[in-house]
């Protein structure tokens, strides 16, 4: 992160900063919605989740044809979309031009093309860039890969979760059941740990514990 960069996420994010953050970040199935969900109600503060900016960018550029995440347009099709976190009481929406996304972010496909296009720097940074501003608004728990790390490395507070593989899976599959979307277990814990190897391993922003993170293992929570 350049000097600029860093005074910038202080500025967002940091006590003394424009608002407070609560950065909750780690795999998927670990148990971030829920628990950033439900600490931005007690507190009062405002919800991001931040994958489903990341998800939203996927079905824009799907529309648009592009299903290969390495193809040329991405750059200039990431820079130009109509993304935007609308404020509502208690957490933000994500619109694509006067549409809101909802459940269309959430299949495996959108799961996974969502995850190959985090890789790229230029998707990294205008995600960045929407979550700073909508932090300049209000206080914010927001859940993600790299929020204590690098979004808002001043956070007041990063927890990072973990949980089993087979217990993630299983809340992953209960998710897409709820959707009305049949995975075998094998297949939903396929997915989940190609998407961390890919999260982890990424050059730019990987998933990894912040340093000062409370740590917490949800396997046995509900
Ligand atoms: O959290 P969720 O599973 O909805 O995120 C979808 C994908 O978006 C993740 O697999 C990850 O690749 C990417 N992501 C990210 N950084 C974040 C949040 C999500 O790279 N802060």
């Amino acid at each position: 992160m350049s000097g600029s960069e860093r005074e910038e996420a202080r500025r967002a994010g940091g006590p003394g900063g424009a608002r407070d953050v609560i950065a909750i970040d780690g795999g998927a199935g670990t148990g971030k919605t829920t628990s950033a969900a439900r600490t931005a109600e007690r507190l009062g503060f405002t919800y991001i989740d931040s994958g489903a900016v990341y998800r939203a960018i996927a079905v824009a550029l799907r529309a648009e044809g592009i299903l290969d995440p390495d193809d040329a347009r991405v750059e200039g099709a990431v820079r130009s979309l109509p993304i935007e976190l609308r404020p509502e009481p208690g957490r933000f929406r994500v619109f694509l031009g006067a549409r809101e996304l909802t459940g269309e972010l959430r299949t495996p496909e959108i799961s996974r093309l969502s995850s190959q296009l985090a890789v790229r720097p230029e998707v990294r940074v205008r995600v960045r860039a929407l979550l700073r501003e909508a932090a300049v608004r209000g206080s914010l728990v927001v859940e993600g890969r790299d929020i204590g790390t690098v979004v808002f490395p001043d956070a007041v507070l990063k927890v990072h979760l973990h949980a089993a593989l087979p217990v993630r899976a299983e809340r992953r599959q209960a998710d897409l059941r709820r959707q009305g979307i049949d995975m075998p277990a094998g297949e939903v814990s396929r997915d989940l740990e190609e998407r961390d190897r890919r999260d982890s391993t990424r050059a730019d922003s990987p998933l990894r514990q912040a340093e000062g993170a409370l740590v917490l293992d949800t396997s046995r929570c509900s």
